[in-house]
């Protein structure tokens, strides 16, 4: 038989308890001056906790020789980024519809072009999205009853594509014409609509400076004048922020030298400082 007397104090669990209070303390202290850091600098103090995850060589040779953007990053990004875009293939589920097989090159082009918009970024693997669709060409949407190249469904957790315009997007990579980009800075900004982290917060933040610059009169003036972003822009905040994204990645020098302003907040929108932007 056993009986335990209650203890009122154990005083050898004084130290774990100090120990305890003093971690808590020290995690509060880094997450306030992480914060400060975020806002400060519009850039979060670390994009990465630990880099481990590797492509094989057939994914890598997709890369390299059809992805631009993987031969401009060093070879420390390039680690990184392989590890990024094999943690986004594990994490969704790929679907291919109206008679698309889906095959590796698919998924890894798919996934290049979503990590490559949220390279910046610690958050990078859109939380919004669970299934990939791809369909061979233009689709049918009950949405608004349509065809489309491309949508981002919120409902259904979905980001569907046309393989043929997606293919066509990133392959031109100078006429600011980019589906990929375009869906999949939809689900990034709905994810910043709903999120409080670093990302979202600093998404915010830059977002409200463009809207500000839309508004000055030489910003408008010039917008009306040069027509430099495509119409569609113009149909409302989401397809704004899309088609911006789009012109950013595709014609970063001509963007940067009609907009600075525009361009530099998308620039810390998305924290996208390599590869020459
Ligand atoms: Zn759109």
């Amino acid at each position: 038989m056993l009986i335990l007397q209650p203890v009122d104090n154990a005083p050898w669990l004084a130290p774990y308890a100090y120990g305890i209070v003093l971690l808590g303390f020290a995690f509060f202290l880094f997450r306030v001056f992480e914060n400060w850091y975020a806002n400060a600098y519009d850039k979060p103090l670390y994009r990465h906790y630990f880099v481990f995850r590797k492509l094989d060589s057939k994914q890598v040779s997709i890369l390299e020789n059809e992805f631009l953007f993987y031969e401009l990053l060093s070879k420390k990004e390039k680690r990184q980024f392989q590890h990024r875009i094999a943690t986004f293939i594990s994490e969704k589920k790929f679907i291919g519809r109206g008679g698309i097989q889906v095959t590796e090159r698919m998924k890894v082009l798919i996934s290049a072009v979503g990590c490559m918009l949220s390279f910046g970024r610690r958050n990078y693997d859109y939380g919004l999205i669970e299934h990939i669709v791809i369909y061979p060409d233009e689709f049918y949407s009950k949405i608004n009853d349509a065809m489309h190249k491309g949508e981002f469904n919120p409902y259904g957790k979905a980001l569907v594509l046309s393989w043929k315009d997606f293919e066509k997007g990133y392959q031109i990579n100078n006429d600011n014409h980019n589906l990929g980009i375009h869906e999949f800075m939809h689900a990034m900004q709905l994810e910043a609509r709903k999120s409080r982290d670093l990302d979202s917060t600093r998404f915010a933040k830059q977002f409200q400076n463009i809207l500000k610059r839309l508004t000055h009169s030489e910003v408008k003036d010039k917008l009306d004048e040069t027509r430099y972003f495509r119409a569609y822009a113009f149909t409302n905040q989401y397809e704004f922020m899309a088609v911006l994204a789009e012109y950013f990645i595709e014609s970063p020098k001509d963007f940067k030298s009609n907009f600075p302003k525009l361009y530099t907040f998308t620039q810390k929108l998305l924290n996208f400082r390599f590869a020459g932007y």
